[in-house]
């Protein structure tokens, strides 16, 4: 490893290899995977990670938009990939010249990639998007708005130019527990199945229908697979409260302690003065901040894993740098390195702390640090 870095984030390949291998068995024989790789893949680096699905025989990829999908396919990556969200007509030629699929999100938008399509004689791979309840996306089919939703996305899939491979869905609450989410995510699932039914009475039919975000494969599976589980998070080893599946962190995000100096009790600590020792303290400085993605709002209520043991991180959290009292820790040093979280230190203690969630975390970790690949 480089002495000189300051913060780095490991992934292991290895270990969402193993992720995904898990996640294959807990869904059914037959069923297709796709993997999410929006965002960077979660922070983990998409053309990496989407080599890597490409090459242990996922079915298809998801991306949020024409750019992510442009980089995979410049890269190198040939398998089909799916836009889960809004990319305007104007952009037909696009997805069609490099062989992407593309999410319907309702009929005006299947009306302007059809007429586009026509216009250049081409043919555009399409999902269609149905909301049942997520309110996002999707051709609206809940309540009042079930009969027109359901004929418009009908006559969606009878517009010439569009190739209606797929009809997906997405859940709002199917990773929360309690009966009223489940009462939720199954009204929904009802509402979807609804929807295929009729479009299925009108003569269009689906090669692959899915719904199985991460909270709908760790609860609802079998139930819920149909053609497709499409898991995210899960991939990179969160998500899985109970540890049922057995995933495994990919990302470990590591830097180093600069400097240790001690000080007298009574003494203030970084921004805002507020955490003061109330010992003689062993304080460390760390190479890593909120510009590096370490929330500001977790400051002063987590501990990170260094030489065997858990320092707590004292003051708040500034842009490149955070102090962790090492008094109970003797032996570590300048130049030590620290894990912030992944293999022993917890994101989810992070999360929890920065009132936040895994996601946005793993997201959040920024452009500056560099990813490292090493099997961990
Ligand atoms: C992001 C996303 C997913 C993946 O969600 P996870 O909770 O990470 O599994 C699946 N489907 C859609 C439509 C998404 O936007």
């Amino acid at each position: 490893m480089n002495e000189q870095k300051r913060c780095w984030a490991e992934i292991s390949p290895a270990n969402i290899l193993h992720n995904y291998r898990a996640l294959r068995a807990a869904i059914p024989e037959g069923c297709r995977f796709l993997g999410v790789v929006k965002a960077d893949a979660y922070g983990h680096g998409a053309l990496e990670t989407a080599q890597l699905l490409e090459d242990a025989g996922a079915d298809y990829l998801a991306v949020a938009c024409l750019d992510e999908a442009l980089e995979l396919r410049r890269g190198g990556i040939t398998m089909p990939i799916l836009i889960l969200g809004h990319t305007p007509g104007t952009y037909t030629k696009a997805l069609a010249e490099h062989n992407i699929t593309q999410a319907v999100t309702g009929i005006q938008e299947a009306e302007a990639f059809s007429a586009e399509a026509l216009r250049l004689g081409t043919t555009l791979r399409v999902h269609m998007a149905v909301d049942t309840g997520m309110s996002r996306i999707g051709f609206l089919c809940t309540g009042r708005d079930y009969e027109r939703g359901t004929a418009e996305l009908i006559r969606a899939c009878g517009l010439p130019g569009l190739e209606v491979e797929g009809v997906f869905t997405h859940f709002a609450v199917s990773d929360e527990a309690g009966e009223e989410n489940e009462r939720y995510t199954r009204e929904q699932y009802r509402v979807f199945l609804a929807v295929i039914e009729a479009a299925e009475a009108a003569g269009v039919s689906f090669k692959i229908r899915h719904c199985a975000n991460t909270g709908a494969v760790l609860h609802y599976m079998p139930e819920f697979a149909l053609d497709m589980a499409r898991p995210g998070l899960l991939l990179y080893g969160y998500g899985d409260d109970e540890g049922k599946l057995g995933l495994r962190p990919c990302m470990r995000l590591v830097t180093r302690v600069l400097t240790v100096k001690r000080y007298a009790p009574g003494t203030t600590v970084s921004y805002g003065r507020r955490f003061t020792t109330e010992r003689e303290t062993r304080m460390g400085v760390l190479g890593v901040g909120y510009a590096d993605g370490l929330p500001r709002l977790s400051s002063n209520k987590c501990a990170y894993s260094v030489g065997g043991g858990f320092a707590p991180q004292r003051g708040s959290i500034c842009m490149d740098m955070c102090m962790v009292d090492l008094t109970d820790l003797p032996d570590v040093k300048a130049g030590d390195e620290v894990e912030i979280f992944g293999a022993e230190s917890d994101l989810n203690a992070i999360s929890r702390a920065a009132q936040t969630i895994p996601y946005e975390l793993l997201c959040a970790v920024s452009k500056r640090v560099p990813r490292v690949v090493k099997n961990f």
